[in-house]
C-alpha cells in the first residue's frame, strides 16, 4: 500500500511504525478506529486518561494567564497533588517567553514532519526549552533520550523554532528538552542537544520516513508484548484482554488523542 506524499508524519505515527508496522497501517494509513481499551481495569484506565487530560488543560490555561486559584481542582486528590507539584516547580528555571500547545512542522524526506509541544519556553538569543508533561510513570534519562518523541521534537524545534524567536536562528546547543513528571516528586529530566545529535536525528528520521514511503506491506509485529496495550488486538486476533494499566509504559493513545494529537493534520 503506497503512502501518499501529502501525509504528515508525527512522533506518534513514527512510534506506531516502530512498535508495529501493521499498527501504523491501520491507524495512520487506513484510519481504522477500534474501541478496545488500551489497558485494564477499564475504569482505572479511563480515570487515568481523564486526569492526564485535565492536567494538561490546567497547565495550558495557567501559561495562558488564567489565575491558578481559578484552576484549583476540588474533587480529585491525585490531580490536586500533581497541581501542587506543578505550581511549585513545573515552571522553575524556564526562560521568560512561554508558549503552550505549540505546533511546529518542517519538510523532511519529501513529507512534513510535525511536532506538537506541551510548552516551548524561549529566551531571545539564548535557551530554548521544550517541555513535555508526563502523567505516567517516570522513565530513565537513557530511555527518554532514545524516544522518537525526543528526536522529533528537538529536531523540529531546531529547524522551525525560529517562528518563536522573532526569526533569530536556533542552534541545536541552545535547545533543551525537559520531561516533567506530574506523579513523581523527583526532579524533571532535562536532555541537552548538540549539532552532532541534530545531524544524527536528521539522517535517522529521513531514513525512517524513506523506509515507510517505500514499504508496500506492513506486517504485524512478532512481539506479542506490543499487542497487550494495542487497541487493535481484537481485530488482529492477538487477545481479548488488555494489559494491566500499571504496566503500561506511557500515557497511551487515549491521552494523545484527547490532548490534541496531530492526526487531524494527516492527509
Ligand atoms: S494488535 Fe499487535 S499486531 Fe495488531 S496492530 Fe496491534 S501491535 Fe500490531
Amino acid at each position: 500500500m503506497a503512502i501518499p506524499r501529502s501525509k504528515v508524519f508525527s512522533q506518534s505515527s513514527l512510534q506506531d511504525y516502530l512498535d508495529c508496522h501493521y499498527r501504523f497501517e491501520l491507524g495512520h494509513v487506513r484510519a481504522v478506529r477500534c474501541p478496545s481499551p488500551e489497558a485494564e481495569p477499564l475504569a482505572e484506565w479511563e480515570e487515568r486518561a481523564r486526569r492526564g487530560n485535565a492536567f494538561h488543560w490546567m497547565a495550558q490555561q495557567m501559561v495562558a494567564g488564567v489565575p491558578v486559584d481559578v484552576l484549583e481542582p476540588t474533587d480529585d486528590e491525585e490531580l490536586s497533588a500533581w497541581w501542587a507539584r506543578f505550581k511549585r516547580d513545573g515552571m522553575r528555571g524556564l526562560p521568560p517567553n512561554r508558549f503552550s500547545e505549540v505546533t511546529l512542522s518542517t519538510a523532511l524526506g519529501g513529507v512534513r514532519l510535525v511536532a506538537k509541544l506541551d510548552l516551548l519556553a524561549v529566551e531571545p538569543g539564548g535557551r530554548v526549552v521544550i517541555v513535555d508533561y508526563k502523567t505516567h510513570k517516570k522513565q530513565t534519562p537513557k530511555t527518554l533520550k532514545g524516544r522518537i518523541q525526543t528526536r522529533v521534537y528537538r529536531y523540529v524545534v531546531a529547524v522551525a523554532g525560529a517562528a518563536f524567536t522573532d526569526g533569530a536562528t536556533i542552534t541545536p546547543d541552545q535547545i533543551e528538552m525537559r520531561y516533567w513528571f506530574a506523579a513523581d516528586a523527583r526532579p524533571s529530566v532535562t536532555l541537552d542537544y548538540s549539532q552532532a545529535e541534530f545531524e544524527a536525528d536528521e539522517a535517522y528520521l529521513s531514513g525512517l520516513i524513506s523506509q515507510i514511503l517505500a514499504q508496500e506491506t506492513f506486517p504485524k509485529t512478532d512481539d506479542l508484548q506490543r499487542c497487550a496495550f494495542c487497541t487493535f488486538r481484537s481485530l488482529c486476533e492477538r487477545g481479548q484482554r488488555a494489559g494491566a494499566v500499571d504496566e503500561q509504559e506511557d500515557e497511551g493513545l487515549a491521552m494523545l488523542a484527547d490532548s490534541g494529537d496531530i492526526e487531524a493534520f494527516e492527509f
